[in-house]
C-alpha cells in the first residue's frame, strides 16, 4: 500500500515527466494522472530489489535514487518511451538502450 507521501512523490515525478514532454497535466486526461501517479506511488512503496538491475544511476549527479516511468498512450504519445526521473536532482532523461 503506497502512502501519502509517497503520493507526493510520485505526483512530483509525473509533473516532472509531463513537463520534460513540455506538456501539461491540463493536457491529459485527469484519470490517467491519477493512474500514473497511482502506479508510481506502489512502485515507490515496494523494497528496492537487492542487487537487482537497478543498478542505474542519475546521469547528472549519479544518485542511484531514479525511477524508471513508462509513457505511452496513456499520455496520449504514439509510442511507448521509458524515462528515467532522479528523486534527488528532479533530473529527467531517457532511459539507456532508447532512442532519442
Ligand atoms: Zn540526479
Amino acid at each position: 500500500m503506497s502512502t501519502a507521501p509517497q503520493e507526493a512523490i510520485a505526483s512530483a515525478i509525473v509533473t516532472r515527466v509531463l513537463d520534460h514532454l513540455g506538456m501539461n497535466e491540463a493536457d491529459v486526461p485527469h484519470e490517467s494522472v491519477r493512474t500514473l501517479v497511482a502506479a508510481l506511488a506502489d512502485d515507490l512503496a515496494q523494497p528496492a530489489p537487492d542487487g537487482s538491475a537497478d543498478e542505474l544511476t542519475c546521469r547528472m549527479c549519479a544518485s542511484p535514487e531514479i525511477r524508471a516511468v513508462e509513457v505511452g498512450p496513456m499520455l496520449g504519445r504514439t509510442t511507448v518511451e521509458i524515462l528515467i526521473v532522479c528523486l534527488a536532482c528532479d533530473a529527467v532523461f531517457a532511459a539507456p538502450g532508447t532512442p532519442p
